[in-house]
């Protein structure tokens, strides 16, 4: 059986680190195919490698002097090899690079070198293959992965291959060119890995020793989750909590893969277990985490006899489709319905013309905004077989003065969600926290 493992940014981040990357590697023989990240922040204030080589890109665009933002670049891989002591010839390598970001002009070609030359590097340091993510992770038309073609592509890459090493990040676009995913992407390559080979675990090593039950700038030390569901994940990491890439579980859960967080600076730390929801078994506790995000708009919208009036719902969300604003989720009474939305998406004059829109589709009697919404989420599969539990969490917000604008419950009840304003964001976080971990 084989293991995948995913090395962060902050794994890379120079050669120590990349030695002690190697020895974690060498300590368990399933450990055999590696993904990588660009060399990320070596110390607070640090500059990534893909935020130098996006630099490169503008200067490349406005005729700027690429050379002088490269030399920052070059610096860390040059320093990083020499640090690893290997035999390297780095500075070639990095000519080809420099030449070929200015030949491109592309921003996501830019972007990717960074784990390109990472991954050269590591397997280098491992005497594994090198194989490169554009020959074997498709994107399709619409710029999404084409996971089947990708994962026979990987499959086939690694048939007689008994340590490889990917670059995370990129892959190849229709169009026969290099294309990223999103920012932090290389946890989604690394799932991609894991899926096609059939790994008996996708492990992702990261610079902390897993998913905490709260954000811990809001909440002092809380718990390490050690064992959670794919399904608890999703709503964690969609709601802000963000160890890992949230479309990274797509590619693993289907083909019921667990995915272990591990932290390269503490690798004896047991980290957090992501499991299928058949392997799963809830720790014991009602809530796993509890996670949220800031800035939400209500749109609420007010008719007598909305329930009565078929095809009210369906007129007000195709009005809110065609202005290209995505609905968060879409809480509604006998005669009112709202629409929670990212206030971002409704920068400039979409507000407006989005309410006049609803206005002529359903002649509503009010509509109304209101702004600086936070949403918070509790999450946990022990919610749907005990008794009490939202009567727990609304207790514990009252007690703590707060005032919930907004509830969504999904039927899975796995999930409840309640608006609050903004100023009250940390505060309810606190107090929900309080009232399930203690
Ligand atoms: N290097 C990329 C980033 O900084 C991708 C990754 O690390 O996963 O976002």
């Amino acid at each position: 059986m084989a293991k995948v493992c995913k090395f962060g940014g902050t794994s890379m981040a120079d050669g120590n680190v990349i030695k002690n990357v190697k020895n974690i590697i060498d300590a368990d023989s399933q450990r055999k195919f590696i993904v990588v990240s660009a060399p990320g922040k070596r110390y607070s204030g640090d500059v990534k490698v893909t935020d130098l080589l996006l630099k490169c890109h503008s200067e490349v665009m406005c005729g700027g002097n690429v050379k002088a933002v490269f030399a920052a670049v070059r610096a860390r891989f040059v320093s990083l090899v020499r640090e690893l002591n290997i035999v390297f010839d780095i500075n070639s390598v990095l000519d080809e690079t420099e030449a070929l970001i200015e030949s491109e002009r592309s921003e996501d070609f830019t972007a990717s070198r960074g784990e390109y030359l990472s991954a050269r590097i590591m397997s280098a340091v491992l005497g594994a293959s090198f194989i490169d993510a554009k020959d074997v992770i498709f994107f399709d038309e619409n710029g999404a992965l084409d996971g089947e073609k990708s994962y026979k592509a990987v499959a086939d890459a690694l048939k007689d291959c008994n340590r490889a090493v990917f670059p995370g990040f990129y892959g190849r676009g229709v169009d026969g060119r290099v294309k990223t995913f999103s920012r932090g992407g290389s946890d989604i390559s690394g799932a991609i890995v894991a899926r096609a080979v059939n790994a008996s675990l996708y492990e992702n090593w990261t610079d902390v020793s897993g998913f905490l039950a709260c954000d811990p700038r809001i909440v002092d030390s809380p718990k390490r989750i050690k064992t959670i569901s794919y399904k608890e994940l999703r709503e964690l990491s969609y709601m802000g909590a963000n160890v890992l890439h949230a479309d990274s579980i797509f590619p693993v859960r289907s083909a019921n893969i667990p995915i272990q967080i591990k932290n390269t600076f503490r690798p004896e730390d047991e980290g957090t277990s992501i499991l299928p929801i058949s392997r799963y078994k809830p720790g014991g506790s009602v809530v796993t985490g509890v996670a949220g995000k800031k800035n939400f708009s209500i749109i609420f919208i007010e008719k007598s006899l909305m329930n009565s009036e078929i095809g009210f719902m369906g007129k007000v969300l195709d009005v809110v489709a065609s202005a290209g604003v995505s609905v968060e989720h879409v809480p509604s009474g006998i005669d009112t319905m709202s629409l929670v939305v990212e206030s971002e998406g409704l920068c400039g004059d979409k507000l407006n013309k989005l309410i006049d829109g609803i206005k002529s589709a359903v002649n509503p009697d009010t509509v109304r905004v209101i702004e600086d919404i936070a949403l918070i989420a509790t999450v946990g599969h022990g919610m749907s077989s005990s008794v009490g539990t939202s009567a727990r969490l609304f207790c514990a917000i009252a007690a703590a003065d707060i005032n919930v604008k907004v509830i969504d419950q999904g039927s899975s009840e796995i999930n409840i969600i309640v608006g609050v304003d903004n100023q009250s964001y940390e505060k309810c976080i606190r107090a929900i926290y309080k009232e399930f971990f203690g």
